[in-house]
């Protein structure tokens, strides 16, 4: 089971600036689109122009250098395609951001005009990476970097990479979620921890978040959906991958989408950008009420738990009894899950709960222990 301890924000301050300024046009989340790899300057002007006039795609997306798992796979154009990018930029109109991943991708880029630049979810891992290429930033404040999160769930790390960027002078920063690297097999190619990017925000309310449906999913027919998720849960972006001829893509080729399909997403979104309450609140107040009440409950019953907890521990202790004794946890955890079956409460939410509560509970008798 994932768990993160939760995080206070007067721990971390991030300096921080709107990332966009003006770019952003329409409402709703702000649409980053194009392809995966820049694979011919025709691929990349012409996409790139469909998308411009879309009048939706706030900013194009492209990779030159791309980090692939297997050597021999197409590795990118390289700085070839730089001077598309420049093209796309000077004579479309369409901002365009870039993946780094080295300090002379960094140089590359900012010599022929890129303004925005993101960290792939490779780089992200390697906080000595990371730093160069932050330092590799020093006095290019006016630079937006977007970090994606690390391919492991370790939020710590990912906060780390916006740090790094934040402490050189970066205050123009959005995190992209992309998913996790799972040992499962699972329905999607990087599974979302929603969980993650929604503490993230907690943390830094102020820093925009951004969803990448086209790694979560792998494949095209989810990318709507996890589209959807993301904006349910009050995410500020959407990076989507766009070709015209996805089947032939040289890299991602399964989850790209035909520009016609992104546009249809976009106009099929469920679009939900009231962040705050308005004349409705009413109905929405009286329910939040409730649920507090409850979430009291929860609390005071958890401490009255915890006391019982220690007169337990120090039973336990008299009797010299080992804490855990298998066969109680065994019958403690089927009658809850049973409980919670007969109450419409999913096995895996009541067993995560149930397993948390546990532990807390030995950690309380051994702390009896040693008293
Ligand atoms: C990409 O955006 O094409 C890419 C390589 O993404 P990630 O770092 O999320 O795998
Ligand atoms: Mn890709």
């Amino acid at each position: 089971m994932l768990y993160f301890p939760p995080m206070t924000i007067s721990n971390y301050e991030l300096n921080l600036r709107p990332p966009f300024g003006s770019h952003s046009k329409t409402p709703g989340p702000f649409i980053v689109a194009g392809p995966c790899s820049g694979e011919s300057r025709a691929q990349v002007l012409d996409l790139a122009k469909t998308l411009k006039e879309s009048g939706v795609v706030s900013l194009f997306r492209c990779g030159i250098w791309k980090p692939r798992t297997r050597p021999n796979s197409f590795e990118g154009i390289g700085k070839e395609g730089l001077s598309w990018l420049k093209e796309v930029q000077d004579e479309i109109k369409l901002p365009v951001a870039l993946e780094v991943a080295s300090p002379k991708h960094v140089e590359e880029s900012l010599k022929w005009g890129i303004r925005v630049l993101w960290l792939g979810a490779r780089t992200v891992v390697n906080p000595f990476l990371v730093q160069e290429i932050a330092n590799s930033l020093k006095g290019h404040s006016d630079i937006t970097v977007m970090v994606k999160n690390p391919i492991n769930t370790d939020l710590s790390l990912w906060i780390g990479a916006l740090e790094r960027f934040n402490q050189v002078g970066i205050q123009k920063l959005v995190a992209i979620h992309r998913g996790f690297s799972t040992m499962d097999n699972s329905l999607y190619r990087y599974p979302p921890v929603w969980r993650i990017p929604i503490d993230l925000k907690r943390i830094f309310p102020k820093l925009p978040i951004f969803c990448d449906p086209s790694h979560i999913a792998g494949k095209r027919k989810f990318v709507p959906e996890i589209a959807q998720v993301a904006i349910n849960f009050g995410f500020d972006g959407l990076m989507i991958e766009t070709h015209k001829t996805p089947n032939l893509a040289k890299s991602d080729s399964a989850q790209q989408l035909i520009p016609e399909d992104l546009f249809s997403l976009i106009d099929h979104l469920h679009k939900k950008n009231n962040l705050t309450l308005s004349k409705d609140a009413g109905p929405i107040e009286n329910l939040r009420t409730k649920i507090d009440e409850i979430d009291h409950q929860l609390i005071a019953l958890l401490s009255q738990r915890k006391k019982i907890i220690k007169d337990l521990g120090d039973e336990k202790n008299k009797q010299n009894l080992t804490i855990v004794q298998l066969e109680r946890l065994q019958k403690m955890m089927e009658e809850r899950v049973s409980q919670g079956d007969h109450l419409d409460l999913p096995r895996k939410y009541v067993e995560d709960i149930f397993s948390l509560i546990h532990i807390e509970s030995v950690r309380i008798q051994q702390e009896q222990i040693g008293k």
